[in-house]
């Protein structure tokens, strides 16, 4: 009826089936005007809805095609709009898409990228590979930082920015991110102990309640101390339901797990969070430390981050460190600890013990050498 009444004159409403509705606009004939009504019916379809006294708001996604750009016949432009409407829903609530030939593209390779994922999830063909955190202060080999590797037998390497996204959207993340952390909790438990193994989370996982006791048990599976783990969450990911992922948090940190916020300065800003939360370290995001050497104002950034995190007591690791003037200059300002190419690139788990075991051996034949 409130479709109805906000379309007026300009279209007609059919009820599909039970919370589907097609809109049919003979004016509506460019982008503009089909988003300047999309828009509309959102709105009127978020004004509250008085139930038995209970205030009830709605949200709808939205799928438009535009005769004849999505087709000529019938069948084809119900096809493109239900493309479209697949696309809006895949994004989350209250989207609104206008098909278009791309769009149609993209829905297509990730149905097949969904395809192949699942496959490559019960194959096992998803690893764990590990990337060095060194000391900035002293050199010393502090811990990895677990990033997930998946080379596809027909896709070819595709990357976690891809496919980790993808996981959260289908809902398969959980089972993913289990089978990937017992995988490098078991490969850790194997390292010296004073090594500590970085997991990233994933944001969707933050706003679900059971995570914190599925990480514990995985861990205490894996036989690596909880100690020797620490979570990687991003601001972002804290953002959609802040009581949910700091309550996540608090069960990791009193199990004794570090957290660490993950890309720190590109989020949304929330300082006054950093003191809420129990974390233990900052990761500075790649791009600031890029600039560093090249670009003032970013590098007052760092000082300005290195500066609140000793205030708060947090650890603070730069990442994306790929020259030497970088790690010497942050080395400087204090930083911690540094990541990125310089030091090395994620490795497999086999060659990852071959890093330790020389590291160790450098490491020996320099104190040998102060020594002599
Ligand atoms: P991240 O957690 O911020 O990981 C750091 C990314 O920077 C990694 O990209 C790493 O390979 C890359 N990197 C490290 N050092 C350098 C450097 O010196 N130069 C440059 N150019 N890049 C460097 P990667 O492996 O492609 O991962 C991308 C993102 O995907 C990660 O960002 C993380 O958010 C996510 N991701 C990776 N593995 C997992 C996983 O197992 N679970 C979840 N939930 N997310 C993951
Ligand atoms: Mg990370
Ligand atoms: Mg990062």
């Amino acid at each position: 009826m409130r479709l109805r009444v906000a379309i007026e004159n300009s279209g007609f409403v059919f009820r599909h089936n039970g919370d589907e509705f097609s809109i049919i606009l003979p004016d509506a004939s460019t982008h503009e005007a089909v988003n300047k009504i999309g828009k509309l019916l959102q709105d009127v379809l978020a004004a509250p809805f008085d139930i038995d006294g209970a205030s009830v708001r709605l949200s709808g996604s939205f799928g438009f095609a535009l005769f004849p750009d999505a087709g000529e016949s019938m069948e084809k432009v119900i096809a493109s709009i239900e493309t479209a409407l697949y696309h809006s829903k895949r994004k989350g609530r209250g989207r609104l898409t206008i098909y278009s030939s791309e769009i149609e593209k993209t829905v297509r390779e990730n149905a097949v990228l969904e395809q192949a994922l699942r496959r490559a999830i019960a194959d096992n063909l998803i690893a764990p590979h590990y990337q060095p955190i060194i000391s900035l202060q002293d050199g010393s080999l502090l811990g990895f930082e677990a990033l997930a590797r998946w080379i596809d037998p027909e896709l070819g390497f595709v990357s976690p920015a891809k496919f980790i996204p993808l996981a959260e959207e289908r809902g398969i993340i959980a089972q993913l991110t289990e089978a990937l952390l017992l995988q490098a909790a078991k490969t850790a438990a194997d390292w010296p102990d004073e090594l500590f193994l970085s997991f990233n989370l994933s944001s969707t996982q933050l706003v679900d309640p059971n995570t914190a006791a599925a990480i514990l048990e995985t861990i205490k599976r894996s036989g690596l101390p909880p100690q020797r783990l620490e979570i990687e969450v991003t601001e972002t990911a804290m953002m959609s339901d802040p009581e949910t992922a700091a309550q996540i948090i608090e069960a990791l940190h009193d199990a004794g797990v570090r957290i660490s916020m993950d890309d720190f300065g590109t989020g949304q800003p929330s300082l006054g969070r950093l003191r809420e939360l129990k974390l233990d370290k900052v990761k500075i995001d790649r791009a600031f430390i890029m600039a560093i050497g090249e670009d003032k104002p970013a590098e007052h950034i760092v000082l300005a981050i290195l500066e609140m995190c000793a205030g708060l007591n947090l650890t603070v690791v730069a990442e994306g460190i790929e020259e030497i003037i970088q790690a010497e200059s942050l080395k400087h300002f204090g930083c911690h600890a540094g990541q990125g190419y310089l030091f090395g690139k994620p490795q497999n788990a086999t060659k990852t013990m071959g890093y330790i075991r020389e590291f160790s051996r450098i490491a020996k034949s320099d104190r040998e050498a102060k020594i002599a």
